[in-house]
């Protein structure tokens, strides 16, 4: 862990018991990507906050680990992108970016493939060169399939890309990341992908995109200093007293935890890491190379040291298994189909009422968010509190 790092400290601060006024402007409940940024904001606005986190880093599902001189993705691969200008120019302010550009491999059976859909794509499937020859072989399959308004993840898959691609880049790799049919998944999830008719095998269509140098835990540990963070400091244990001692709660957590279950559980995908170091100088060429197949039990092979063009003798890769989340490991992404929104919905109406908490990022808002639209909520939030500065003062 950096230096930086705050000491992992279960202590409490001396609650302010002889005045009204809390000690904090804010409690900030989870110290990831959104309550970082809240509280760098929030410090730059000469606010006190106080940031716990029931693990004992900070950082969040960010948090790298140093292996053999390599920045490790604890949590698995984030490769930060945006085209939001003022996003870029926020975490440029707190670290340097590298210019890595994610293009990760497909492996389907021993073949290889270039992701995300593009021309480079089509090439090795179907032999075809120009855009024109790649469009009619996706149209005749999206024909032949039947589909005009596509309903699912199938529908929307095989409509942008055609049945072949369908089943040997998407169907398999689909159902193992989130355990549901892909006829049973909602349709956006797949418009993450770029589908592109030219020969190029950046995964984003973002204007900006990069790896901190020197790795994450320098964008956390920037975004965080100065303000009093407590690693190891868990909620919901001392909820009580923590809601106590600030003005307002800045809750990052599960929202279905946060009102303790109320209407029932909402469904989250976790991940479990297979991590092996490797005494050899570069295992597969690439940071990222998926397994699409339904056979293989993993969804991809993560070497790290790619993300920032590292040249150490050895190398860390990370094989990653998704399973459905059960209490006691990390959520990592909502599964947004139709039972979990309405039950979201009934969490959120009761959110909405409440004048003293912020709800932000992918757990709290049940939201497949990237990392630049959680910092973007963050600084239109801090817009909306300026704004209304001078006519309402913070709960
Ligand atoms: N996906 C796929 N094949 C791939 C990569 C992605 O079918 O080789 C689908 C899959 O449904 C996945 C979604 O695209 O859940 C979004 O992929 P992304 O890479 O954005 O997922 P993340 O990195 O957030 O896990």
């Amino acid at each position: 862990m950096d230096k930086q790092h705050p000491t992992p400290n279960t202590q409490h601060p001396t609650p302010n018991t002889q005045h009204s006024t809390p000690q904090f402007d804010y409690l900030i409940v989870g110290a990831g990507i959104y309550g970082a940024s809240f509280a760098c904001k929030a410090r730059q606005e000469g606010k006190r906050c106080l940031v716990i986190d029931r693990r004992p880093h900070s950082g969040g599902n960010v948090y790298c680990e140093k292996i053999e001189e390599i920045n490790v993705h604890k949590y698995g691969a984030h490769i930060f992108h945006t085209s939001n200008k003022e996003v870029w120019n926020f975490v440029n302010s707190i670290v340097e970016f590298n210019r890595y550009t994610n293009s990760p491999i497909a492996c389907h059976k021993g073949k290889l493939y270039n992701l995300p859909f593009n021309m480079n794509t089509f090439y090795t499937l179907w032999g075809t060169k120009t855009p024109e020859e790649a469009k009619a072989k996706i149209e005749a399959q999206r024909k032949e399939a039947g589909i005009t308004e596509p309903k699912n993840l199938e529908e929307q898959a095989i409509s942008l890309v055609g049945k072949d691609i369908y089943e040997i880049l998407i169907k398999g790799y689909t159902e193992k990341q989130w355990g549901r049919k892909c006829t049973e998944l909602p349709a956006f999830i797949i418009k993450r992908l770029p589908v592109r008719f030219t020969f190029n095998n950046n995964y984003f269509n973002d204007i900006y995109q990069g790896i901190p140098i020197g790795g994450y835990n320098k964008l956390i540990d920037g975004l965080l200093q100065g303000v009093e963070t407590r690693c190891n400091a868990d909620f919901f244990e001392n909820r009580q007293y923590f809601e106590s001692i600030a003005r307002k709660t800045v809750f990052t957590g599960k929202i279905d935890e946060y009102y303790n279950y109320k209407f029932g559980q909402m469904e989250y995908r976790t991940l479990t890491f297979e991590t092996q170091t490797l005494d050899c100088e570069n295992h597969q060429g690439n940071a990222v190379v998926n397994y699409t197949e339904r056979e293989v039990p993993y969804t991809r092979i993560i070497e790290h040291k790619h993300f920032e063009f590292g040249v150490q003798p050895k190398t860390v890769i990370s094989k990653e298994y998704p399973s459905e989340w059960k209490s006691g490991s990390e959520p990592f992404y909502p599964v947004n189909d139709d039972k979990n929104n309405a039950l979201y919905q009934k969490y959120k109406d009761m959110a909405d009422k409440e004048t003293g908490v912020i709800f932000g990022g992918r757990l709290a808002e049940y939201k497949y968010y990237d990392m630049d639209k959680i910092i973007e909520s963050v600084l239109n939030n801090f817009k909306y509190e300026n704004k209304s500065k001078n006519h309402r003062m913070l709960p």
